[in-house]
């Protein structure tokens, strides 16, 4: 219960063992960042993330394109883009990711997709159809400067997000999740055969990943989400042209970055949206949307300071995509029945943990 007393449900936490354990527990997985702290690895740049929002539709008309767009509809210093693809004749998946190093309190990626609805491009194919489901997400798009330097150890590898296997500039991951997952199973074969699942039988694993295409893609944009960080949007976008062209070889060297959590954030009031709950959706809506039916009581698995600011509560107000933060006058309130584990607000402040069994989303076409 909320209390932290065991509910009628509770039954003890079992240990599971095994000879090996891989983690594939997606972006900022917890068992993986808890051991690669203990392991003391890192990385020759912080881990750095984008949230993605994204809401399926059933359509009247079709959709026969694929929409990219990159810059659009975010502010100039924001990193990110659209996306609106046809899942089959009637349904359309659509979405906005943006990195999370965005420089305003007030900055809302949910509300950045609702206000891009109401453009002509998806409002004439969306305003005869219904949401019917809404997801979010945050993606590591450090790429390949951000990956851990060893991604095994003792009876244990780390594979697909966990480890930062994404492209960001073409927003892939799956290939990189399944293929990482196939290595991993090739190691762990090979380890369970020998009978030796030490670090040093399941560094082939790394030697697999770093001589695929996994590491040769992830090499040649190394530099693209960083340029973003430095400089403005069009000066980047100038050099992530450069290294498309020369495939990554220009400009050269190492961009260095930072960590979403040290950019300095400007307290700025946020512009009224008030949604009409048929093309544009509240954050409450939208976390019904996701499936999620949590009871109201659960334990809060978030954990939140003491000393946060009414311009901190704003921030985390508008960073959580499922309004799982308020500000109320100067204080703040959580809601962690509304967490759809997204963990963005993880990456800068109050910290996501494994919840109780079956709550959260129950996404079904995401
Ligand atoms: C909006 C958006 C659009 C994207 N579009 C594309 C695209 O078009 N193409 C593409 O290739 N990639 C895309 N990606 C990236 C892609 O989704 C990921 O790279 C990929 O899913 C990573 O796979 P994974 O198996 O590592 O992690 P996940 O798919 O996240 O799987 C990890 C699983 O582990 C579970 N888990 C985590 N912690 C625990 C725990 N403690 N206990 C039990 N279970 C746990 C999670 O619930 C989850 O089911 C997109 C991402 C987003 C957010
Ligand atoms: S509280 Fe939950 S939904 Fe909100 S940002 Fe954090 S993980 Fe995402």
């Amino acid at each position: 219960a909320r209390s932290g007393d065991p509910g009628s449900g509770y039954a003890p936490p079992t240990d599971i063992t095994a000879q090996i354990t891989v983690l594939a527990e997606g972006t900022r997985g917890t068992l993986s960042q808890a051991y690669l702290e203990w392991q003391k690895i890192s990385s020759d740049n912080p881990q750095i993330f984008a949230l993605g929002v994204k809401e399926i539709w059933e359509t009247l008309k079709p959709l026969d394109a694929v929409v990219h767009t990159l810059g659009w509809p975010l502010p100039r210093d924001c990193f990110g883009g659209s996306f609106m693809y046809p899942l089959s004749r009637n349904l359309v998946a659509l979405g906005l990711v943006v990195g999370l190093d965005y420089k305003r309190t007030s900055d809302d990626v949910h509300e950045m997709l609702q206000r891009m609805k109401l453009h002509p491009l998806f409002r004439d194919l969306l305003e005869s159809g219904e949401m019917i489901e809404w997801g979010a997400k945050t993606i590591p798009e450090g790429g390949y400067y951000a990956i851990p330097k060893r991604r095994h150890g003792d009876g244990l590898m780390i594979v697909g997000d966990s480890a930062g296997f994404v492209e960001v500039a073409s927003l892939k991951g799956i290939h990189y999740a399944m293929q990482s997952g196939m290595f991993a199973a090739r190691a762990a074969f090979d380890a369970l055969k020998g009978k030796d699942t030490s670090s040093a039988s399941l560094k082939a694993y790394d030697a697999m990943v770093d001589g695929s295409f996994i590491a040769k893609d992830l090499y040649r944009r190394r530099n693209m989400r960083l340029a973003f960080q430095e400089s403005n949007f069009y000066f980047a976008g100038f050099k992530a042209g450069l290294m498309t062209v020369t495939g990554g070889a220009l400009p050269g060297s190492k961009i260095k970055s930072h960590s979403d959590a040290e950019v300095p954030r400007e307290a700025v009031p946020p512009e009224p949206f008030v949604p009409d709950g048929k093309l544009t959706f509240s954050k409450l809506d939208a976390v019904f949307k996701s499936g999620n039916a949590t009871r109201d009581d659960i334990p809060s698995h978030l954990v939140v300071g003491s000393d946060i600011t009414p311009e901190v509560a704003e921030l985390y107000t508008h960073m959580c995509p499922a309004g799982v933060y308020e500000r109320d006058g100067e204080r703040l309130v959580v809601s962690p029945a509304n967490c759809i584990d997204c963990k963005a607000t993880d990456v800068i402040g109050p910290r996501w943990t494994p919840r109780e069994g079956g709550s959260g989303p129950k996404y079904r076409q995401m």
